[in-house]
């Protein structure tokens, strides 16, 4: 890892991780021919399934590892769905999960370069 990526927001964050439904099409599965683990996951309804731990309260992501503001790892982060995938770094959702959890404002000073996928 580097200095670069070590520095990024992200890393000690994981608010978004912390706040919202992930959920997204059956065929992201990785049985269904796509990449997300199954066994992380529950069915919604018709085609739609969720990652475990999204849809509870408080919401905490069954793929994360780490502490809220402290430390933020994806266990699945080659393999995480479109929803996170297409969630923007520095977007209102990720403000407003930041403020959610009480961590401060991005700042111009924050590195802003997406973390390598
Ligand atoms: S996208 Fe925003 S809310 Fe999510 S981990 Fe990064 S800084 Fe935190
Ligand atoms: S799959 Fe990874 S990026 Fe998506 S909510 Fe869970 S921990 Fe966060």
């Amino acid at each position: 890892m580097s200095s670069e990526t070590q520095d990024h927001p992200c890393v000690s964050c994981g608010a978004c991780c912390h706040t919202y439904r992930v959920e997204f099409s059956l065929y992201e599965l990785a049985s269904m021919g796509g990449v997300v683990p199954d066994a992380l996951t529950h069915e919604v309804s018709g085609n739609r399934v969720r990652m475990n731990g999204t849809a509870q309260f408080p919401v905490r992501c069954a793929a994360l590892i780490g502490d809220c503001g402290v430390q933020s790892i994806c266990s699945i982060y080659e393999q995480r769905s479109s929803t996170c995938r297409n969630f923007d770094f520095d977007s209102d959702r990720c403000h407003e999960a930041r403020a959610r959890h009480g961590l401060p404002p991005l700042t111009p000073i924050d590195p802003i370069w997406p973390l390598a996928a």
